[in-house]
């Protein structure tokens, strides 16, 4: 039996019955996870899934900037976003800076129903499967100013 993944769930609010509908369909291979999501997204999931899901604040309030913490501490193995293609966000930053931590660690991220579909059905995800670790030592190491 391979290690729950530690997986967070995002929807921006015109993306929520899209997000629900791919979760009940893939919802014998969530109830294994560990799941974490945004503050409404989360505890959407969490009635419709019936499984415990851990949530943070909701988006707007912060929800997104915790999930990129929760990333930069090793502390994800997936993401599954449904960001809005065709509405601004009023934390439309942090949206960016979420999607941007999960390119720098190298998570695994699905921003469409599509790719979402591709990940859980992915052999990788009945797996142990651990991503390359990023190196940043020169980045780390790298001199600045005088
Ligand atoms: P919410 O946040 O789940 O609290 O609606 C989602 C988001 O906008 O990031």
């Amino acid at each position: 039996m391979p290690i729950a993944k530690r997986i967070a769930l995002v929807a921006h609010d015109n993306m929520k019955p899209a997000l629900l509908a791919w979760i009940e369909t893939h919802q014998d291979r969530l109830r294994d996870q560990q799941l974490f999501a945004t503050g409404t997204t989360g505890k959407l999931i969490a009635s419709a899934l019936e499984a415990p899901v851990h949530c943070f604040e909701s988006g707007p309030l912060g929800g997104d900037q915790q999930i990129g913490a929760l990333i930069c501490e090793g502390g994800l193995d997936m993401m599954i976003f449904f960001w809005d293609p065709l509405e601004a966000q009023p934390h439309d930053p942090d949206v960016k800076a979420l999607l941007r931590l999960a390119a720098v660690w190298n998570v695994p991220m699905a921003c469409n129903e599509a790719t979402a579909d591709y990940l859980i059905q992915s052999p990788l995800f009945s797996e142990d499967y651990c991503p390359k670790a990023p190196d940043f030592s020169v980045y780390r190491a790298r001199k600045v100013g005088a």
